[in-house]
């Protein structure tokens, strides 16, 4: 597809260029004719004048000479048009694979996105679906056995939605590239809201969210803020035992703002580290079947996120002792 765009796009240049060039090639030809027939008039009529006085006017430029100059300026212009079709065929070539280049690229990325998610979505339904067919052929199905089945489904179906709630959001994020909405920000505001929407996790798993938050005011986009928190904060509950201690602080330095979610959890293998913002990547694969564990989506959309308020963010862990979530943003 790409290549067959890359060659309709060279037609297209060249079809443009070879029309300015024979354009201009008419117009000069057309100039050179008008002298050439200016001066042929001249001649003639001094000739004349000269016949008259009885004189001869030793001509270098006889008609037969002016039009084998008309045919050597046509014979040029063509060789000359050759040339151009030529080099700019090569050029348009060239042109139009730099034009189609970021074409491509998003392109291949929308159809990995496609491809990714469509694999992603299978799995869960695929597992719904069989536990709902080897239940429903079960004749003695038991009321409490069902009551399971459905709770089973529910969870698989709420997972679901997370899923395509994150998609929607990595897909929304994705297509802002610079045009998110921005206002004055009070960032402990922000944290504040984040945590909210995790106490309910974090009392299940008898978690405490501890925090010290220095407030700083700063130019962002509140609802993808708190998403933001929210995943950091959410992740660090889900992969902390019971009885551990989430922390979050923020601290302003230097113009800019940096925040730290720090839990005492599993911690990140050292090998896994430069993939986790990676789209669907799950550190612990064996982990990441439990329908408690995402999908591998959070943090590439934190980075996104991140990366659209021009900030940083990174990760420092250690296996079985926790890990560390820093991010840094630009004080208003
Ligand atoms: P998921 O939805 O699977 O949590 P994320 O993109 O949020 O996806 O995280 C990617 C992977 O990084 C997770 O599968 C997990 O293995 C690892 N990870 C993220 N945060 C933490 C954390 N606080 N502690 C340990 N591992 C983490």
């Amino acid at each position: 597809m790409f290549q067959s765009a890359r060659l309709k796009l060279t037609a297209w240049y060249l079809i443009i260029i070879m029309i300015i060039s024979l354009l201009f090639s008419l117009i000069i030809y057309g100039g050179i004719n008008r002298e050439l027939e200016r001066f042929s008039y001249f001649r003639q009529t001094r000739i004349g004048m000269y016949r008259f006085t009885e004189h001869v006017l030793p001509s270098p430029f006889d008609p037969e000479m002016i039009n084998s100059a008309r045919e050597r300026i046509v014979t040029v212009l063509i060789f000359i048009n050759i040339g151009i079709l030529g080099l700019s065929g090569v050029a348009s070539y060239f042109l139009a694979g730099k034009t189609l280049k970021p074409i491509k690229k998003m392109v291949d990325e929308q159809n990995r996105f496609v491809t990714d998610a469509s694999h992603e979505l299978r799995t869960p339904l695929t597992s719904l679906r069989t536990e709902i067919e080897v239940n429903l052929r079960d004749k003695k199905l038991s009321l409490e056995a069902a009551k399971k089945l459905l709770e089973s489904n529910l969870e698989e179906v709420i997972n679901l939605q997370k899923l395509s709630d994150h998609l929607m959001s990595l897909a929304a994020y994705h297509g802002k590239n610079g045009s998110i909405v921005f206002e004055k920000l009070q960032l402990a505001k922000v944290i504040e809201e984040s945590i909210k929407k995790v106490q309910a996790l974090s009392k299940t798993k008898k978690i405490s969210l501890k925090k010290d938050i220095e407030n700083s005011e700063i130019m962002g986009n509140r609802q993808s803020l708190e998403e933001l928190f929210v995943i950091l904060l959410d992740n660090a509950v889900k992969y902390s035992e019971g009885n551990t201690v989430v922390k979050i602080n923020s601290k302003k330095n230097d113009g800019v703002v940096v925040t730290k979610v720090e839990d005492q959890g599993t911690g990140i293998d050292q090998k896994d580290i430069p993939y986790i913002f990676d789209r669907f990547y799950r550190a612990d694969k064996s982990r990441s079947k439990d329908k408690s564990s995402g999908y591998g989506l959070g943090l590439s959309i934190a980075k996104k996120i991140v990366e659209l308020h021009g900030g940083k963010i990174n990760v420092e862990s250690k296996p079985g002792k926790g890990s560390v979530f820093t991010v840094s943003l630009l004080v208003s």
